[in-house]
């Protein structure tokens, strides 16, 4: 069943609002100028946002699926086909909750986090999942659990999480270790149990309550929430609070706090990492990522580093290795199968089609392609593989390589 939250102020409403001369008869009926409209559109997000977010009794029970629906949802999670899009709510639902559960069978993970999945983890993610708006066509909670599932399938193949499909594993206390030794050497094995933990829930919260605008978009129309920011990465910022707040509403506050792995608090991790989503600031990452990479090669060894460096190393490189794992799940939907990239592109092009329309009504410059022209859907889709995805790509294959 899908959500019957109102429509009271989504895209869908915008498209009618804004149709033929920019006066049409939606939501925002026939009066007020284009700024009054838009200024009520951002009020109406806001208010709805913050009471979802502030809803103290989101009362939550996990719906209870028939075996052979989870043994199917399953082997799908463990597929590079995996399309989130395609699923009922409640199975979208059901398959993040199984991604937390199989982190869970992870040997001393319940113990080092301190948490509960059933009381802590399920009702967080629920509640996460009302925040993001469903009226996006991508920005929403499926694009959570795609970035979510491919974080998963990253971890998995470099050792650092069990398949998915130790559920179906008849003991269900059964857990499972990593034969990969703690800041032994390789990047990878710099995550820790917490560290894990914060990459898998920066994945599903990364994105919510996006408005379906862009920064650049934000910035152009002098919204509150740009110039509250200064312009820098508002929706990130946006979404980190938002995040952190709502974690520590089911109490992972202590967890976020905590500095006991010698490092920096969690909760700066989790911040970095949601911010380094911001495609603005992917230059300066790949820049750093890359003199990550470089001073490896120029002192493989962790006592080298240390000699080199100090304890300050371990930090640098959980860092920028959590940022570099969400960069590329984030924007991973040009390496998925064809048919499957071909909706990703289709929902984002979606997105980007109402703003640009409302970007004409406001008279703001275009910042954003429009559906309509195959070939220049095309071609902006060759230019992001080219520009970002394929060199992160390889940079990150250098810096991680298949050694498993
Ligand atoms: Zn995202």
């Amino acid at each position: 069943m899908k959500h019957t939250r109102p429509r009271s102020a989504d895209l869908g409403g915008l498209h009618l609002a804004t149709a033929g001369s920019g006066f049409g008869q939606g939501w925002l009926g026939y009066s007020g100028d284009m700024q009054t409209r838009f200024a009520e559109l951002l009020t109406s997000m806001y208010t709805e946002t913050s009471n979802v977010v502030n809803e103290r009794d989101a009362e939550f029970a996990p719906t209870d699926l028939p075996a052979e629906t989870r043994t199917r949802l399953i082997h799908s999670l463990d597929s590079w086909n995996f399309e989130p899009h395609k699923l009922p709510d409640e199975e979208a639902l059901a398959c993040t909750m199984m991604l937390f559960e199989a982190l869970f069978r992870i040997e001393h993970m319940q113990d080092s986090l301190g948490l509960s999945l059933k009381d802590q983890i399920y009702p967080l993610i629920h509640h996460l999942r009302r925040i993001y708006r469903w009226e996006n066509t991508y920005h929403n909670f499926e694009h959570a659990l795609d970035v979510l599932q491919c974080t998963y399938i990253f971890l998995r193949s470099a050792g650092m999480v069990p398949s998915v499909s130790i559920l179906l594993d008849e003991d269900p206390q059964s857990s499972w270790t990593s034969q990969r030794q703690f800041d032994s050497g390789p990047l990878m094995t710099c995550l820790g149990l917490k560290e894990i933990f914060v990459v898998y829930i920066v994945a599903i919260g990364h994105d919510v309550a996006h408005p379906g605008f862009t920064n650049l978009f934000m910035k152009n129309a002098e919204t509150p929430l740009s110039m509250v920011y200064d312009g820098k990465s508002a929706l990130e910022q946006m979404h980190c609070s938002l995040l952190l707040k709502v974690m520590r509403h089911y109490g992972l506050g202590p967890l976020l706090d905590d500095t006991s792995s010698g490092t920096q608090c969690v909760k700066k991790l989790l911040s970095e990492t949601v911010l380094a989503t911001d495609m603005s600031v992917h230059g300066a990452f790949m820049k750093n990522f890359k003199s990550l990479i470089d001073d490896d090669l120029a002192e493989p060894t962790r006592e080298g580093r240390i000699g080199k460096e100090g304890e300050g190393q371990l930090w640098r490189r959980q860092v920028l290795l959590c940022e570099a794992l969400m960069k590329c799940a984030d924007i991973s939907n040009p390496f998925r199968p064809y048919h499957v990239s071909q909706h990703w592109a289709a929902a984002l092009m979606g997105e980007w089609t109402s703003q640009a329309m409302l970007e004409k009504c406001m008279d703001l410059p275009t910042t954003v392609q429009c559906s309509g022209d195959p070939l220049s859907e095309a071609n902006g889709q060759v230019f992001f593989i080219d520009t970002f995805a394929k060199p992160l790509l390889e940079l990150v294959v250098e810096a991680v390589p298949g050694e498993y």
